[in-house]
């Protein structure tokens, strides 16, 4: 028997096979752990994006998906369209995943909004300032402000990376022009300046004032808001253009869509946006008025062009109505005046 030292072979041999077997069990365990851990991250858990993706494109395309929703959050609302689409409720997203990768990308935001008329004395202070507080908060916004009087739109304190744009409008005589003409001004103005600086368009009416986090979740590429008044009706009650003279007209639908809130990239709002001044030249070729003017036009569009996105009523709330869906109004609807402020 070979002695080392005063310890035997036969003793040292088992010493360093209970060692090895420890150390067999310890990397055993090490790896089981890390193989949990992978199942978990990639699986269950709130994954970080780039844990899925190997570069970058991967990973906007992804992100570009919403991958990240949980449409199972709420069981109380519809949270997918049927074709596919998510519809954005409290609970369903993460904003600080859909902030990060915005911020990641680069994301910026041209905003337009029209107040002509009374419409600028009665909303637009309180519009401006509360999408200061709530909207895209993080990211570049740059407002564009069209009205008949650029110098009596106020003063408003705008954040880091956030701007201004006042621009001269004329004021049509009939209110439903107004409304329905934006559509050519949005058009214009994407293709001499947006498309060169923002990715995204978001329009909206004046008469409408946020409370609540507006904010990246609801950035995508063709983006259409659920009507609060129609959300709960069945689809017969729906308010379509039901007259066939019209380009507007619309005999079964699936969604009835709001336009006082739609956006996306600036392609697909420069796309909408012509269709629907082309469609609305038509019609008063033809001497026929939409039901809902632009509005009506804009749910043929989005019938014919299925959005992306569709953002629940949260982002555009009547306070009036019954909220149990609702656990946070985002913007909601300024009170109405038509009688005084309409042309
Ligand atoms: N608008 C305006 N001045 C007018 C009429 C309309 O500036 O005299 C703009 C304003 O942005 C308004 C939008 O067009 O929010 C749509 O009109 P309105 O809000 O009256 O339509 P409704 O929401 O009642 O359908
Ligand atoms: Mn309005």
């Amino acid at each position: 028997m070979v002695k080392v030292g005063h310890i035997s072979s036969s003793t040292l041999q088992s010493v360093l096979i209970r060692k090895l077997r420890t150390a067999g069990t310890l990397c055993g365990c090490f790896f089981f752990v890390i193989s949990l851990n992978f199942i978990y991250t990639r699986y269950f858990s709130k994954v970080p994006l780039s844990n899925w993706a190997t570069n970058n494109d991967e990973l906007k395309e992804l992100f570009d998906a919403d991958i990240t929703l949980n449409y199972g959050a709420r069981t109380d609302v519809t949270t997918i369209s049927s074709w596919k689409a998510p519809i954005m409720w409290e609970g369903m997203f993460d904003p600080n995943v859909y902030d990060r990768m915005h911020i990641h990308f680069g994301s910026n935001v041209a905003v337009t909004v029209f107040a002509v008329g009374r419409y600028l004395d009665v909303y637009l202070l309180n519009f401006l300032n509360s999408a200061e507080r709530y909207f895209m908060v993080g990211l570049p916004v740059k407002y564009y402000v069209f009205t008949d009087t650029p110098e009596k739109v106020p003063k408003v304190a705008l954040g880091h990376k956030r701007s201004m744009k006042v621009l001269k409008v004329d004021r049509y005589d009939r209110w439903q022009d107004i409304s329905m003409m934006r559509m050519q001004t949005i058009s214009e103005i994407i293709e001499s300046e947006i498309r060169y600086s923002f990715r995204y368009v978001y329009c909206f009416d004046v008469d409408q004032v946020f409370k609540g986090r507006f904010g990246s979740e609801a950035l995508g590429d063709s983006v259409a808001m659920i009507h609060s008044q129609f959300y709960r009706y069945p689809k017969y009650r729906y308010t379509f253009d039901k007259n066939p003279q019209s380009k507007a007209f619309m005999k079964v639908g699936d969604l009835y869509y709001h336009a006082a809130v739609f956006g996306g990239s600036w392609e697909n709002v420069k796309n909408l946006t012509d269709t629907c001044y082309e469609n609305i030249m038509v019609d008063k070729i033809r001497n026929v008025e939409a039901l809902w003017h632009d509005e009506s036009h804009l749910n043929r569009f989005f019938f014919d062009n299925k959005p992306t996105k569709l953002l629940s009523p949260e982002y555009c709330w009547n306070e009036i109505f019954p909220d149990q869906d609702i656990r946070v109004p985002r913007l909601v609807w300024a009170p109405k005046y038509y009688d005084t402020l309409r042309t």
